[in-house]
């Protein structure tokens, strides 16, 4: 027996399991799949690595601008997915992580099949390996949300994309949360015609309202459809070019048809076949793994991290779960996870891009007296330089304290600038202090400084040189 076994090979169960390990305990990794999980083989990597080529078609198409001519850029989708196996193959190989798995002496097993338990210390694969454990820590992550409606099975999800042999000529992409607006948003760029349907109000909605709207204005400017309060769906049906989506709103049935239908509706756990009963592991009422302050399932000596609970559903925070649940589970309680009390920055690599940390004006507004500040990208030299104009950058400030409360951007390396955000506000930094930082010049981050002294003007505070100072 083990003392530690960790079942997922994501972000979460590698840093679980390389923590576990590093105390001194005897540790077993199992995973369904490759390592690495979603995160490297489905998820931000080769993700980002398709959009990354969506912004290079857009750059080269810039180049005549700057006086270099070329002719309009051909994509060949089959030589993208050779480069997005090549990504994702490199950043394996190179990963430390599984260096240092190795080096402690992890027991790994890759491909082993979907497991399940069969008592409250054992486990067995699709693959036919049987391991048990003194402490289990749960990290599969999480699936795509379905619909239970009929022709659903006529839908696709992101991970379709690695098995395409061209880009689809049209696309309808219900969902436009995180992963629904980045699918959108690249094949826009890889040259679909992209139908984007939301069903609440507006796009992007955990995005501050502001953000939200410029996203929504910015994909239509590039030929996007985007539909929100859409309606509810009936069914999805086979027509000859490919799928149809009929839908109700206000009691009028409509429907409207493409090459394909990505469906990106929500992200939830995958726990059917775990067999969760045989270990006493209960579920909390959103169907995620239930856990406390310490990552302790329902069972003491099972705990759970990463996509599974529910919680940040991203990569910094799955390690950070990782981490504390083999601590507890090694040690005993001791260590507490709540993400959502630190600072989480986030971001979509979407054209154009998106980020926010901390809180949105709307919240802002709730909980505290507030000045806000807004800085557009036509306004500061490194975006007219690149020609990236449009966007902006808000900071949102306590009147009180003037420390920095949130910083929501859109626009070229949107996510880049938010970090920097971050680390201010991490830092508990006042609005005047981040001021009288002599940023580089000209950059993009330079942005924050210009707003945090548009900010500091409101409330009155003084700010010297740096008021003038270029961005
Ligand atoms: C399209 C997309 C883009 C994203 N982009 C970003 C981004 O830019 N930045 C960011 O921070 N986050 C991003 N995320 C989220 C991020 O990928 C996840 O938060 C992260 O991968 C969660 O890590 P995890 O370890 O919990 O699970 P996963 O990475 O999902 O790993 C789960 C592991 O469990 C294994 N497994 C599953 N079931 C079983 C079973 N029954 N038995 C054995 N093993 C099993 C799998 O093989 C895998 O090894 C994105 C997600 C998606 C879908």
């Amino acid at each position: 027996m083990t003392d530690v076994l960790v079942i997922g090979a994501g972000p979460a169960g590698v840093l679980a399991a390389l923590r576990a390990a590093d105390l001194g305990a005897r540790t077993t990794l199992v995973a369904s799949a490759e390592f690495g999980g979603m995160a490297a083989n489905d998820g931000p990597v080769p993700v980002r690595t398709l959009a990354h080529a969506g912004r290079l078609m857009r750059d080269a198409r810039q180049l005549g601008q700057y006086g270099v001519n070329v002719s309009e850029p051909v994509l060949d989708y089959p030589r993208l997915l050779a480069r997005v196996r090549e990504v994702t193959g490199d950043v394996r190989a190179h990963s430390s992580l599984r260096e240092q798995i190795d080096s402690l002496g992890v027991t790994v097993h890759e491909q082993a099949g979907a497991a399940r338990f069969v008592d409250p210390h054992t486990i067995e694969t699709k693959g036919g390996l049987r391991l048990a454990a003194d402490k289990i820590i749960i990290c599969t992550g999480g699936i795509n949300r379905r619909l239970p409606i009929p022709g659903f099975e006529l839908t696709c999800t992101h991970s379709d994309a690695w098995s395409l042999t061209s880009v689809p000529p049209s696309m309808l992409v219900i969902g436009a949360a995180a992963t629904g607006v980045q699918v959108a948003s690249i094949f826009n760029a890889l040259g679909s015609r992209v139908q984007l349907f939301e069903a609440g109000p507006r796009i992007i909605a955990t995005e501050d309202e502001d953000i939200s709207a410029a996203a929504a204005t910015a994909f239509r400017a590039s030929g996007m459809v985007v539909q929100e309060s859409f309606g509810a769906i009936e069914s999805f049906e086979k027509t000859p070019a490919g799928v149809r989506m009929n839908f109700t709103k206000d009691g009028r049935r409509s429907s409207t048809e493409a090459a394909l239908v990505v469906v990106a509706i929500g992200w939830v756990a995958d726990t059917a076949g775990l067999n969760f009963s045989a270990a006493g592991v209960e579920l909390n009422q959103r169907k995620f793994v239930k856990v406390d302050e310490y990552l302790r399932t329902s069972a003491a000596h099972i705990f759970a991290a990463g996509d599974i609970i529910g919680k940040l559903m991203l990569v910094p925070q799955a390690v950070q779960g990782g981490f504390v649940a083999a601590t507890n589970a090694v040690q005993g309680p001791s260590m507490t996870f709540s993400p959502d009390d630190e600072v989480s920055p986030s971001g979509s690599f979407t054209e154009p891009e998106y980020a926010q940390v901390g809180l949105t004006e709307a919240k802002a507004r709730a909980t505290h007296d507030i000045v806000t500040a807004v800085v557009h990208f036509d306004a500061t030299t490194r975006t007219i330089i690149d020609g990236h104009k449009s966007g902006f950058c808000k900071l949102v400030v306590d009147r009180k304290t003037c420390r920095i409360l949130g910083c929501h951007v859109i626009g070229e390396r949107a996510v880049d600038i938010v970090e920097v955000a971050a680390i201010a506000i991490a830092a508990g930094m006042r609005v005047d202090e981040l001021a009288h930082i002599p940023l580089s010049y000209p950059t993009y981050a330079g942005i924050l400084v210009r707003a945090a002294v548009s900010a500091a003007h409101k409330l009155g505070l003084k700010v010297g040189w740096q008021a003038h100072q270029a961005a």
